[in-house]
């Protein structure tokens, strides 16, 4: 069977846990220790096939930084997660997105990657516009998707997009 890597990342509580655990296991998660780094293994059908997608949870804070050179490297697809109530997250996707090409030494274009705003139900705590996070992920040329972890709004989307870019950019590779 496929299978493809995929890594979440993004700045702290943005909710790259409760992402992970709604599309893994079906649930919403409140209260998620911030410094657990957990994979998770979730078999899906993609265009008729089966693959197995290997998801890595990435803890961010400064402890794990020494990780983070292995997991970009060994990354096939990421999810760049920000808090749409949080602007100082949505800041940080451009950073995360540079330390990606850089290790793993490729184009922003060459890199399957998602930048997903969270936390979309918290409407009146918005502090990104959706306008924002469509001009970003242009400019970056990546796809941009709004989530909610708490609604379980778009989830399965994102993880099917990222695997499908996943095994395209892998496809192409190995032509
Ligand atoms: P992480 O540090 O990025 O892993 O963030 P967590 O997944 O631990 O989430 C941080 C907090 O935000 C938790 O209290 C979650 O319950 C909450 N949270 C995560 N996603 C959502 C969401 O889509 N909507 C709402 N309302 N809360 C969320
Ligand atoms: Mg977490």
């Amino acid at each position: 069977m496929e299978r493809h890597s995929i890594v979440v990342v993004g700045g702290g509580g943005v909710g790259k846990s409760a992402i992970t655990v709604r599309f893994v296991l079906n649930r919403f998660v409140t209260d998620y220790d911030p410094t657990i780094q957990d994979s998770y293994e979730k078999e899906i059908v993609l265009d008729q096939n089966k693959c197995l997608l290997d998801i890595l949870d990435t803890a961010g804070c400064e402890e794990f930084y020494y990780l983070q050179g292995i997991t970009y490297r060994t990354g096939d697809g990421f999810l760049i997660v920000y808090s749409i109530t949080d602007r100082s997250s949505f800041d940080l996707v451009t950073h995360f997105l540079h330390e990606i090409c850089q290790i793993k030494d490729l184009k922003e274009e060459e890199v399957p990657m998602i930048i997903v705003g969270n936390k979309c139900d918290l409407e009146v705590e918005r502090e990104v516009s959706y306008q924002e996070g469509q001009d970003l992920a242009r400019l970056k040329h990546c796809k941009f998707i709004e989530t909610s972890a708490r609604t379980n709004q778009n989830l399965e989307e994102v993880f099917y997009a990222i695997a499908r870019e996943t095994k395209q950019i892998k496809c192409y590779c190995e032509e």
